[in-house]
């Protein structure tokens, strides 16, 4: 290919030479260099190529941020913590994160929650000073909600009673035919924001992904969580599932809008090797680029049009269509957790299974700047290794960064 057919391929891009997960990084970079706004948006476009519409997406995500947090504040004092609950009622074909059978491995989840706790516990008793810090915790996964009543709210008790400054807590419940009332009283007045989380409103694709749930458990779950006070709930919808198409996602988005939860997280598929997905040549075969684009596309014009704003975006390798993937949220309700994981403007200690630690030194340089620690994956090395190795391997890093805060 010549250089004018490569120029071209990057302005038919609307991302053109942006292929990091996070693109809004360079929006930062470029503020923190001081350049006015015009000069900004000349860069994005003559230097990254970029598209006026992601030009406008990237500023408007980085107006949402500064009315959510204080760039100036040094990194030091901005902690959160990500809990990784390793288990799912059944696996989708498009998923590689690595989560146990919530049936098969049902007799795990007890001992490992008790490891989960313990490792907190360690981490609070080496340093008492990030209790104060902490103020936001997001619940993942895997599916949270495969941890029951009872040890969903044992373990909100331990985290409310430790963790005075927290400002927002989500449980990304997942999976809607697990979110029923019993889990719900569990969660009342311990959580801010709930996660239903049905990625499609049409059985037939939902069951062609390995998803055991109906359109209809989802709004059932919805309209529950409503009525019982749960005003903080997002929902995801991705585009580009094997089975979909335009005008079935299209029906879906006009579903959940009608329900109006305060946040719509919009995914495009991203294939992943790990993924029973990448393995079925049929399936893959089925997959259509242009539709998901025309699927974000519309989400994005939709959303905007009843009242919903880009808040966090992030970009994944291999994703269809060479799309990306959007929060959306009702003015006032953006996540704090997600904005400041996105810009990597936090520390996040990751406890639980997979949960991966974040810890930023921004007064090193290159790859020293960001140091990753991941806890393992499966629920069985978690425990083998037990909750004193899962929570030290950390506590050289977060003492790094706490005696450079109390230094300053
Ligand atoms: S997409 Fe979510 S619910 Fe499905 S297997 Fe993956 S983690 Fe579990």
């Amino acid at each position: 290919m010549d250089d004018s057919s490569k120029k071209q391929q990057l302005l038919d891009n609307p991302w053109g030479i942006l292929y990091g997960v996070r693109p809004g990084k360079v929006v930062h970079k470029l503020f923190d260099s001081e350049l006015a706004l015009p000069d900004i948006r000349l860069v994005l476009k003559e230097k990254y190529l970029l598209s006026e519409d992601k030009i406008d997406l990237l500023l408007q995500l980085r107006s949402e941020e500064t009315e959510v947090f204080d760039f100036s504040k040094e990194v030091e004092d901005n902690w959160g913590i990500y809990l990784g609950i390793p288990f799912c009622p059944s696996k989708c074909h498009y998923c590689s994160f690595f989560a146990h059978s919530s049936k098969t491995f049902k007799n795990t989840i007890e001992p490992f929650f008790r490891a989960l706790l313990e490792e907190i516990r360690l981490t609070f008793q080496a340093f008492p000073s990030l209790k104060e810090k902490i103020d936001c915790l997001y619940i993942g996964g895997g599916t949270p909600a495969c941890l029951g009543p009872d040890l969903t709210a044992e373990l909100l008790d331990c985290l409310r009673a430790e963790l005075k400054q927290l400002k927002e807590i989500t449980f990304e419940g997942g999976r809607p035919e697990l979110m029923e009332a019993e889990l719900y009283s569990a969660l009342q007045g311990k959580v801010d924001r709930i996660c239903i989380n049905p990625q499609s409103l049409n059985d037939r694709v939902l069951k062609i992904n390995g998803r055991n749930h109906s359109a209809a458990e989802t709004i059932r779950s919805f309209e529950q969580a409503r009525s019982l006070g749960f005003n903080y709930i997002n929902m995801d919808l991705r585009a580009g599932l094997p089975g979909d198409d335009f005008l079935s996602f299209k029906a879906g988005l006009q579903k959940m809008v009608e329900l109006k939860p305060e946040n719509i997280t919009v995914h495009a598929l991203a294939i992943k090797r790990a993924s029973n997905l990448s393995k079925n040549p049929e399936m893959m075969a089925i997959l259509d680029a242009q539709a998901a684009r025309k699927m974000t596309d519309f989400a994005s014009e939709f959303l905007m049009e009843n009242n919903y704003r880009p808040y966090y975006c992030y970009r994944q390798r291999d994703i269809l269509g060479g799309t990306e993937n959007i929060g959306y949220t009702l003015p006032g309700y953006a996540c704090r957790y997600n904005m400041m994981m996105i810009s990597e403007r936090m520390n996040i200690i990751g406890f639980g299974g997979g949960a991966a630690s974040k810890f930023l030194f921004p007064w090193l340089s290159g790859r020293e700047k960001i140091k990753r620690i991941a806890n393992p994956r499966d629920a069985l090395i978690y425990l083998n290794r037990g909750a004193k190795t899962n929570a030290e391997r950390k506590f050289s890093s977060i003492e790094q960064i706490l005696t450079r805060g109390e230094d300053l």
